[in-house]
């Protein structure tokens, strides 16, 4: 596995529309991995792909209550509910903003097996997966929230 490189707010490439992916390729399986283990070395909730510089549409999130979710072509299905929290992002390092989200989310997707499944999540999961999915139609959560806080 290997750390892979975070691009920042201002980097054009967050601003693009990924595109699907059509197979599960021992590349794209190796992209995953590598993933996980950039998100968890930067300490981070959710990792999308063009974070990375990959314009496909994979995330990966984890939380200490549900675990690890590796999700290719994801869609939001299903949501309710409502909740304003705090929000982060690793493209946008030190700051954070309060956002509105649905409080419960459905997506279904990929697994890393190709198998179809459905998760539903809530609070911290389902912004999650909200945070994530939009990353892939290059949108950044700066653009909803409601307030950002001040800069460190
Ligand atoms: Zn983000």
């Amino acid at each position: 596995m290997a750390k892979l490189k975070i691009l920042k707010i201002g980097d054009e490439t967050l601003r693009k529309v990924c595109r699907p992916v059509d197979n599960i390729t021992p590349r794209i399986l190796r992209l995953l991995d590598d993933m996980v283990e950039t998100m968890r070395a930067a300490d981070g909730v959710g990792l999308a792909a063009p974070q990375v510089g990959v314009l496909r549409r994979i995330v990966v999130i984890e939380t200490p209550d549900e675990g690890l979710f590796e999700l290719i072509n994801p869609k939001i299905i299903a949501y309710s509910g409502e909740q304003e929290s705090e929000e982060g992002c690793l493209s946008v390092p030190g700051r954070w903003g309060v956002t509105r989200r649905p409080m419960h989310v459905t997506v279904r997707a990929l697994n890393r097996k190709g198998e179809t499944v459905d998760i539903t999540g809530s609070g911290l999961l389902a912004k999650a997966f909200c945070h994530e999915l939009d990353h892939l139609d290059g949108k950044l959560y700066v653009d909803c929230a409601i307030r950002m806080d001040n800069d460190e």
